[in-house]
C-alpha cells in the first residue's frame, strides 16, 4: 500500500486508485501476474507493491497503439505539434507534484527532481516545433528522374528504461517518438513506473488519441519479452544494464526488429597540470557525485596529470566530505542512497573488492559506507590505476577511481583502454589540446571545461559497450522513422532499361 502522501499527489492523475497498474488505451489496468514489492531506500521499509502485468495486458496495448498510430497519423502535423507542445505545458503546471512524486517513488532527492522534471517539460517543446519540419528531401540523381526521400513514422516502437531516472528517461524517449509519428509501448523499470504512467496520463489529456502513448507496469523478463515476442513493434529502445542490452537485442533480432542500445559508461574526466583546478575540482565532483553516481555519464575514471596528482584528488575527497548525504525528501539533501537494496550491495561489494585489489581509500573524514539503515554511501576517492575492476566496470553510486597520466598521449590511451565509450571531458586551459583530447577519446558526448551538460537538442549515444543509435536531437527523429526513396521518371521516353541497365532491351 502507497503512503498517504504519495496517494494524495496521486489523485489528480488516477483518482481513488489505490495500488500501480498498466497505463493502455487511457486507462489504468491491473496485471495478474506476480506481486512486485518496491522498497524505500532510505530506510529499507516497503514502500509498494502491485501484480506484475500479464500477456492479456500486453496484448491490450499492442491492439490499442496500432490503432492510435492511425489516428495520430491522420492528424495533421500541425495539430500533432501542437499536442505535444502541450504535453510540455500540462508538465509544467504539473511540475511540483511530479517531481514530489518522482522523489517519493524514484527515491531521488527533492532538489534534483525539480530540475528533472521542467527538463522532460524541454523535450516536449522542443520536439513540438520539428513536428511539422520533418520534410524529406530531393537527391539529385544522374538520371531523368525525380528522386524524392520522406520519413516516415515505423509504427508502434518499444521503449524500456531504467530506474535512474524514470521521468527524465521516459519523456527522453517518447517526446521524439510520437514526433515522428509513432504509438509507443514504454516499460519503465519495474522499481520505478509511477511518473511514467503520468507522462502517458498527459499525453492523452494533451489531446494524443487513447493509446498512443501505452505504460506497462511489470518486469522486463515477463511483459518486457512478451512484448518484443508478440506485440506488432518495429523497433526497440533500451536505456540500461549492458548485460540486459545485449540480451533483448537477441530477442529482436529473431524478429528481425531492429534496436537502439543506451547503456552504461565508464567516462574518463581528465584532468591537466594546465586546467584551472579550483573550477576542475567542482567538475570532478559534479560529474561523479551528483545523483550519487546513477548517471550512465558519470565521470567515473578521474584522470589526473601526475604533476598534481596528490594534491587535485586530496581537493576532490576533501570537498567531497561536505556535502549533505540524506533522506531524498529533505529540499538540503544533494546527495541521496542508493536506489534499491540489488545496487547497494554492487556498490559496495565494488568498492570492498577494489580495496582488496589494492585501490587506496582517499581518506576525507568519512568511511565510504555510513552506519544504519538505508542504501546510503558516502561520496568516495579511490586512488588506482586503469587495471582494477574498479576502473573497467561500472559502479552506477558516487565512487570514483583517480588514475594518474603522464601526458597527453598517456590520458588518451587510458581514457580508451575501457570497453564503454559514452562521455568524457578535460580540463585545460591549452585550446589546442582541449580539441585534440575530444578528438581523440572514443565517446559519444565529450565535454571542455565542464561535466553533464546534456540538451534534448544534441544527439546523445555510446560507443563501443555502451551502445548504439542516437537519443535526442534531431538524430532521435532519424531513429525513429523508416526512410522511404521514391523514383518518378519525368523523361518522355524512358531511358533502356528504367535507367538500371540495357539487358532487359
Ligand atoms: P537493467 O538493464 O537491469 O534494466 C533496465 C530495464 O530493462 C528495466 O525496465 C528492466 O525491467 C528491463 N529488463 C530487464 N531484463 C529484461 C529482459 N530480459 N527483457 C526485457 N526487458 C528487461 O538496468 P537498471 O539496473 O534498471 O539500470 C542501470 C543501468 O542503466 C546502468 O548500467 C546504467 O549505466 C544504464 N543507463 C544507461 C543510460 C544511457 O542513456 N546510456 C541512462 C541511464 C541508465
Amino acid at each position: 500500500m502507497m503512503n498517504a502522501k504519495t496517494l494524495e499527489l496521486l489523485k489528480p492523475f488516477w483518482g481513488d486508485r489505490q495500488q500501480v497498474a498498466s497505463f493502455v488505451d487511457g486507462a489504468f489496468v491491473d496485471g495478474s501476474g506476480e506481486r512486485i514489492t518496491v522498497r524505500n531506500a532510505h530506510d529499507d521499509s516497503p514502500a509498494y507493491s502491485y501484480p506484475d502485468a500479464d500477456l492479456a495486458v500486453v496484448e491490450r496495448a499492442d491492439a490499442a497503439a496500432r490503432r492510435a498510430r492511425e489516428e495520430w497519423r491522420a492528424l495533421t502535423a500541425q495539430a500533432r505539434g501542437r499536442i505535444i507542445y502541450r504535453v510540455g505545458a500540462l508538465i509544467r503546471e504539473e511540475a511540483e507534484a511530479l517531481a514530489q512524486l518522482e522523489s517519493l517513488t524514484a527515491n531521488k532527492p527533492i532538489r534534483d527532481a525539480r530540475v528533472e522534471v521542467l527538463k522532460v517539460a524541454e523535450m516536449f517543446e522542443y520536439y513540438a516545433g520539428w513536428a511539422d519540419k520533418l520534410h524529406g528531401e530531393v537527391i539529385p540523381v544522374p538520371t531523368s528522374h525525380l528522386n524524392y526521400v520522406t520519413y516516415e513514422p515505423l509504427g508502434t516502437v518499444l521503449q524500456i528504461t531504467p530506474w535512474n531516472a524514470p521521468i527524465f528517461t521516459g519523456g527522453w524517449q517518447i517526446a521524439p517518438a510520437i514526433t515522428a509519428g509513432n504509438a509507443v509501448i514504454l516499460k519503465p523499470s519495474e522499481l520505478t513506473p509511477v511518473t511514467s504512467l503520468l507522462l502517458g496520463v498527459l499525453v492523452e489529456r494533451a489531446g494524443a488519441p487513447k493509446g498512443l502513448v501505452n505504460v506497462l507496469a511489470g518486469q522486463g523478463h515477463t511483459v518486457g519479452q512478451q512484448v518484443i515476442a508478440h506485440a506488432d513493434i518495429r523497433k526497440v529502445v533500451f536505456v540500461g544494464s549492458p548485460a540486459t542490452g545485449r540480451h533483448i537485442a537477441a530477442a529482436a533480432a529473431q524478429r528481425c526488429i531492429p534496436v537502439v542500445l543506451e547503456l552504461g559508461g565508464k567516462s574518463a574526466n581528465i584532468v591537466f597540470e594546465d586546467a584551472d583546478l579550483d573550477l576542475a575540482v567542482r567538475g570532478a565532483q559534479a560529474a561523479i557525485f551528483s545523483g550519487a553516481g546513477q548517471s550512465c555519464v558519470s565521470g567515473s575514471r578521474l584522470l589526473v596529470q601526475e604533476s598534481i596528482y596528490e594534491r587535485f584528488i586530496q581537493a576532490v575527497a576533501r570537498a567531497a566530505s561536505q556535502f549533505k548525504v540524506g533522506d531524498p525528501s529533505d529540499p538540503e539533501t544533494q546527495i541521496g542512497p542508493i536506489h534499491n537494496a540489488k545496487q547497494f550491495a554492487h556498490v559496495r561489494n565494488m568498492v570492498e573488492g577494489a580495496l582488496g585489489e589494492g585501490a587506496r581509500h582517499v581518506a576525507n573524514g568519512v568511511e565510504p559506507l555510513p552506519a544504519g539503515t538505508g542504501y546510503y554511501v558516502n561520496p568516495t576517492v579511490l586512488a588506482g590505476h586503469n587495471g582494477l575492476s574498479c576502473s573497467q566496470e561500472e559502479i552506477f553510486g558516487p565512487v570514483v577511481v583517480a588514475i594518474p597520466f603522464k601526458d597527453e598521449a598517456d590520458a588518451i590511451r587510458i581514457a580508451n583502454d575501457s570497453r564503454f565509450g559514452l562521455a568524457g571531458a578535460v580540463w585545460t586551459r591549452d585550446v589546442g589540446r582541449a580539441h585534440r583530447v575530444a578528438r581523440g577519446v572514443r565517446a559519444g558526448t565529450f565535454w571542455v571545461n565542464g561535466y553533464k551538460t546534456i540538451h534534448v537538442s544534441s544527439p546523445f549515444g555510446g560507443y563501443g559497450e555502451s551502445g548504439y543509435g542516437r537519443s535526442s536531437g534531431l538524430d532521435a527523429l532519424r531513429e525513429y522513422s523508416e526512410v522511404k526513396s521514391v523514383w518518378v521518371e519525368t523523361a518522355a521516353v524512358p531511358a533502356a532499361g528504367f535507367g538500371y541497365g540495357a539487358s532487359l532491351e
